[in-house]
């Protein structure tokens, strides 16, 4: 579908304009239209998934990440580009399988999960129990779950709820003597591929190792559990977690004209699943506020307050680049006007999430309002609901000092078909989609960082 054709197939945009919108809508309109014809945003996305790949915390590649994008940060000429250290936690995946022996031999598509321990080198070899919730394991006597591996074929009921089971599953079922935990992967959707995610393991249980598999195997076995028919399987997997491995936060600043003091800080994460290549999951929302800045430097529009990208280290098993961003900033931290991420794919952009609660609710209030004004000047590419409640992991710490916190809100049709597996790759990513998120992230960015008042005063 081409631009025009796309653009008037979206619905007449409520729009809530006011004071703030006007001053702005001159400047709006060019980054969009730059946006909209970009192409380095899209080179860049396809080198970092293409030649440089998957970016697990403690992995070579990660850092080959950080230190291309710092070095191009400078070549696009942002000043006080830097990479201060963080260190972050190193898992590494080794060879896994796991295999049906009974009632029949066959293979299972799984992937172990973040944080696991390995099993013994001859893999574990046990009949399996399988359940959908917490509340079925608890209630079956304990010798049915003793010396067993437990899968969880927990169905999805959208990802907060569904994902307990990846994360504590394991621990749950070693408490009741289990050897191994499997779960359903964490999707409404599957083609046979198993996600993988972080998990962590509560310190009063023993550790056992875990996994996800394809909802297509989680199904066979639990369909032949339901019809009594016994179930074995060998699971091997050499998992092991290593020190923890100097990473980095990447970080470049567009200084403000008039109050450079006042930051507007935007981004994504740098770390991905070591699976993949990290195209959705962050290498879009890193690399759209990347661009969304640089076009802002293109087109000479220097806004009133410093515009900062940072691109944060190990969102997805430590989160440990957020808490060190935020050590960072130290005192600076209350002159950050707005935290905006990008971690939710980049598909149609259809606005923003803000919250500003712990700083009061008049504030959050009049945070959201003046943000539906920045949001108004998206309504030709349908990018301008600006709703009650959002943010993200990455931006989690500077909200709790008080910060406005925005989080990109896209359609979200298809993000959970590709996160944390071997298909979150470039060829899953519309450019058009892209570009519609780099206008997104531009105009939000460059409307909170220029407008007359600061937000949510
Ligand atoms: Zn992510």
């Amino acid at each position: 579908m081409d631009r025009r054709t796309l653009l008037s197939l979206l619905p007449a945009p409520l729009m809530a304009t006011g004071p703030l919108t006007e001053p702005l809508r001159a400047g709006a309109a060019q980054l969009i239209g730059a946006a909209l014809t970009d192409q380095q945003g899209w080179a860049r996305l396809e080198y970092l998934c293409d030649r440089i790949g998957a970016r697990l915390a403690g992995s070579k590649t990660l850092e080959q990440a950080i230190e291309w994008c710092a070095a191009e940060m400078r070549r696009d000429g942002f000043s006080g580009v830097e990479t201060p250290q963080v260190m972050v936690p190193h898992w590494v995946r080794g060879e896994e399988s796991a295999e049906l022996l009974a009632p029949v031999a066959a293979p299972l598509r799984m992937l172990g999960l973040g944080g696991s321990i390995a099993t013994p080198p001859e893999g574990i070899t046990a009949e399996v129990v399988a359940v959908e919730s917490f509340d079925e394991l608890d209630a079956l006597p304990a010798s049915r779950v003793r010396g067993r591996i437990v899968l969880f074929n927990a169905p999805w009921r959208g990802y907060g709820p569904t994902v307990a089971y990846r994360s504590n599953g394991a621990s749950r079922a070693a408490r009741l003597g289990a050897v191994a935990a499997l779960v359903r992967s964490v999707t409404p959707h599957s083609l046979a591929t198993p996600h993988t995610g972080a998990m962590r393991y509560d310190a009063a249980q023993p550790k056992i190792p875990a996994a996800a598999l394809a909802v297509e195997d989680a199904g066979r076995i639990a369909r032949l559990s339901k019809a009594g028919v016994p179930v074995r399987l060998r699971l091997r997997m050499q998992a092991q977690t290593l020190p923890d491995s100097p990473s980095a936060n990447v970080i470049a600043n567009l200084p403000g004209r008039e109050k450079p003091e006042e930051i507007v800080v935007l981004g994504g994460h740098i770390d991905s699943w070591d699976v993949g290549t990290g195209a959705h999951d962050d290498g879009t929302g890193c690399i759209a506020c990347w661009q969304a800045v640089v076009l802002m430097k293109k087109l000479n529009l220097i806004p009133r307050r410093t515009v900062r990208v940072v691109l944060w280290t190990n969102e997805e098993n430590g989160l440990r680049g957020a808490e060190a961003y935020r050590q960072w900033a130290g005192e600076t931290v209350k002159n950050h006007v707005a935290a905006i991420e990008m971690d939710g794919g980049a598909e149609r952009p259809l606005g923003f999430g803000l919250s500003a609660l712990t700083a009061g609710q008049p504030v959050q209030e009049r945070a959201v309002a003046q943000a539906q004004q920045i949001g108004a000047l998206l309504a030709g590419i349908g990018a301008h609901q600006v709703t009650s409640g959002g943010g993200g992991a990455d931006i989690g710490p500077l909200m709790r000092e008080g910060v406005p916190g925005l989080g990109l809100r896209t359609t979200g049709e298809k993000y959970f078909h590709w996160h944390h597996t071997h298909a979150d790759t470039l060829d899953h990513v519309d450019p058009e989609h892209f570009r519609l998120c780099i206008a997104t992230a531009a105009v939000m960015a460059w409307g909170l960082a220029e407008m007359e008042p600061r937000l949510g005063s």
